[in-house]
């Protein structure tokens, strides 16, 4: 599904990502810690194709395809999804809008058959369903006036409906109450099969209860320098970043 190699990454002078390697094969959910600053959303802007960043050097390949050399619309129509940190605003721009088109464009690069309104309707009806979303939901703009952890959940919805293959998800977790937790859980659990990856990054255990991660990373000084299950988290809980990697 994604193969990292080597990766350099930087920003203003600035390396923010060092000899980063990650490999993720399809089907599975992989995690990634780090302390505040560490490079996390650097990693998911890189891989939803952030002009902003210099890749000086490093490959990566999805689904067999140098992503590198795609543009980040090209990227989600492949099948990529970023969630964000924090969320944006699209003033103007409705759900069912934004929905539509979107579902409509990746339809469209898989080849498959031309995405009409009942279907579509058919299709989102059924998921807002799911996940008892309001009737005006698909009224309201994109993110506008919704609180912050409604937008969370928004973003995981979008990906709902757009069903990528790799589902990049940046502490989806942060600020959200126990319910909306379990509702972001209950959509990756849905989600998740044999096909489609996950990468969760997240500051906390909690999220990860829920959905069973197969592997646990922690990003620290520019690269993954620790994999592992539940008994890594163990460790950082007790000792801190700074505590269990350096001794102190
Ligand atoms: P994390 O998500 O792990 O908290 P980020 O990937 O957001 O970390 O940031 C990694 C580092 O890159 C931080 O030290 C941040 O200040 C720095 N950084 C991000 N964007 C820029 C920028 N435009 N100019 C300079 N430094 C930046
Ligand atoms: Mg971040």
């Amino acid at each position: 599904m994604l193969k990292i190699k080597n990766l350099h990454v930087d920003i203003n002078n600035k390396v923010i990502l060092n000899k980063f390697y990650l490999s993720i094969n399809p089907g599975e959910i992989h995690a990634i810690m780090g302390p505040n600053g560490s490079g996390k959303s650097t990693l998911s802007y890189v891989l939803a194709g952030k002009t902003e960043y210099n890749i000086s050097k490093g490959e990566i390949y999805f689904k067999n395809k140098n992503l590198l050399y795609m543009k980040p619309e090209i990227r989600a129509r492949e099948g990529i999804f970023v969630s964000f940190q924090y969320p944006i605003e699209i003033p103007g721009v409705s759900n069912d809008i934004f929905l539509y088109n979107s579902l409509k464009a990746i339809i469209k690069h898989k080849k498959k058959k031309e995405l009409d309104r009942f279907t579509y309707k058919k299709i989102i009806n059924k998921k807002m369903k799911i996940l008892e979303k309001s009737k005006n939901f698909l009224q309201r703009f994109v993110n506008v006036g919704f609180s912050g952890g409604e937008k969370k959940i928004n973003d995981v919805f979008y990906m709902f409906v757009l069903e990528p293959d790799l589902c990049i998800l940046d502490e989806i977790d942060s600020g959200l109450d126990i319910d909306a937790l379990k509702i972001v859980s209950k959509i990756i659990n849905i989600m998740k099969n044999e096909k489609r990856s996950f990468l969760i990054i997240t500051h906390y255990r909690r999220i990860l209860d829920y959905i069973n991660p197969d592997y646990i990373h922690i990003l620290y000084n520019k690269r993954i320098i620790k994999s592992g299950n539940f008994n890594i988290i163990s460790q950082l809980e007790n000792h801190g970043y700074d505590g269990w990697i350096n001794g102190k």
